[in-house]
Order: structure tokens, then C-alpha cells, then sequence
């Protein structure tokens, strides 16, 4: 589900991922089990993608000529 995107902070392409406040997730998950797992799912789905090594967004689209750093 990850794609390859430009991180102006990394000035480098790296794979994007969803933004998870995972503090949330588990008090929501200990809350309620079905809650947690909403809310899960819409971070996964969420338009919401940050920079894979650094957190960074928004991210740009991948440059051509730029380093590939992909962990
Ligand atoms: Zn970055």
C-alpha cells in the first residue's frame, strides 16, 4: 500500500505510510474493541501519508533523478 514518494526534509524518495497515533489506537482498543479497530482502519485509508523515515508531510510526488532510500 506504500508508494514512493519525494520527502523534501530527507531530500530523498522514500516509501510513504499511513499517519497512526497509536496512543489512540490502544486506548480506543481497550475501550472498545470494534472502536479501535475503525479507527485503524480509517488511518489506513486515510488520504493522511507521512514519510517513512522521518514523519515528514506532505510529501511530494517521487523525483526521477533523486536518491532511492527505501527501508
Ligand atoms: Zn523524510
Amino acid at each position: 500500500m506504500s508508494e514512493i514518494r519525494f520527502c523534501p526534509r530527507c531530500g530523498k524518495n522514500v516509501l510513504d505510510k499511513a499517519k497512526i497515533n497509536w496512543v489512540i489506537f490502544i486506548v480506543l482498543l481497550i475501550l472498545t474493541v470494534i472502536v479501535g479497530l475503525v479507527y485503524l482502519v480509517y488511518c489506513v485509508w486515510a488520504k493522511e501519508k507521512v514519510c517513512s523515515v522521518c514523519g515528514f508531510k506532505p510529501l511530494e510526488p517521487a523525483r526521477q533523478n533523486a536518491i532511492q532510500d527505501f527501508r
